[in-house]
């Protein structure tokens, strides 16, 4: 039996929802033809499942509903029926810590850059994912380099959104990094501040308290949120700020967040080390603790 993770996602047992059916997981094909396939115009979630239980489920529906609407189209579900057909997708795989990708794309009914009468498709997969880091990972940090490209102005992209096209940037980003030995990019802004990571929002801790920048050009990821109230909760300061690549280095401690990422410690951005600090490994448990994760 080949391990799971060396499959191909295409060719797997299991049962895919589109467009209102479960097809079987090897059928759940779209047309060359499909707008999105060539103009970049789908939406996407991330989203975990622990212990059989989807974290934060109606917030990543909405987000869904949000991101199709910030690029000029209406899902043709609710957000409480995308909740149930999630919960559906995650209950048949049989899973009980899943990852969950549903996505929104538009269809193959036009091929222009007008797009109104494509039909607008929705798909969900639900797949086992205990964990996405390795153990060494979690121990000494994710190592980052920064990127040599930035996170666009919002009048350049439609940045709030969760919407394929804009992570071609994160890819770029993501093989650079690893061509040079990292785990990841640390991303910069169009104004040269530090923005996130790839797939994820970023945290610095200096003398006791918490510093993240603005989400104003790049996706206020629910981790981030669910972090800055646990932090809060815990009565440490969290403050929204403009964070530059010369102040991060001087962090003490930097931590990233994100549905895949969990709350996670870096360990090394471009030739600065930095420890696993008490701050980062707190706020790890407390959201696991929230989450459900048991690991
Ligand atoms: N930024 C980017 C670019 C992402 O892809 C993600 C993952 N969705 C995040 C931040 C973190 O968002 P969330 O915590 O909602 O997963």
């Amino acid at each position: 039996m080949p391990n799971i993770a060396d499959m191909p996602y295409d060719d797997r047992d299991g049962d895919i929802w589109m467009n209102g059916k479960f097809v079987p997981w090897r059928e759940a094909n779209i047309h060359f033809l499909t707008h999105s396939l060539h103009y970049g115009g789908a939406v996407f979630e991330g989203i975990r499942a622990y212990s059989g239980q989807i974290f934060k489920l109606h917030e990543h529906s909405q987000r869904l509903i949000d991101s199709a609407k910030i690029i000029g189209y209406d899902l043709p579900y609710t957000v409480e029926e995308l909740d149930q057909f999630t919960q559906e997708t995650f209950e048949r795989s049989g899973h009980r810590d899943a990852y969950i990708r549903p996505l929104a794309w538009r269809g193959a009914e036009e091929m222009g850059l007008g797009a109104h009468n494509c039909k607008i498709h929705v798909a969900i997969a639900a797949w086992f994912w205990p964990s996405y880091f390795p153990d060494e990972i979690v121990q000494n940090g994710l190592r980052l380099k920064t990127s040599s490209w930035r996170r666009p102005a919002p009048d350049t992209a439609p940045v709030h959104a969760k919407a394929s096209g804009l992570y071609m940037i994160s890819t770029l980003s993501k093989h650079e990094s690893e061509a040079a030995g990292y785990h990841d990019a640390l991303m910069l802004d169009y104004r040269g501040r530090v923005a996130e990571c790839t797939g994820a929002n970023i945290f610095m801790v200096k003398d006791g308290a918490l510093f993240t920048p603005d989400p104003d050009c790049f996706l206020n990821g629910i981790t981030r949120q669910t972090v800055i109230d646990l932090a809060k909760e815990r009565g440490y300061d969290v403050n929204i700020d403009t964070i530059m690549p010369e102040d991060i280095l001087k962090a003490d401690e930097i931590f990233v967040t994100g549905t895949a990422y969990e709350v996670l410690p870096i360990g090394r951005i471009d030739q600065t080390d930095f420890k696993v600090g008490p701050i980062t490994k707190e706020l790890r448990q407390a959201y696991h603790d929230l989450a459900g994760i048991k690991r």
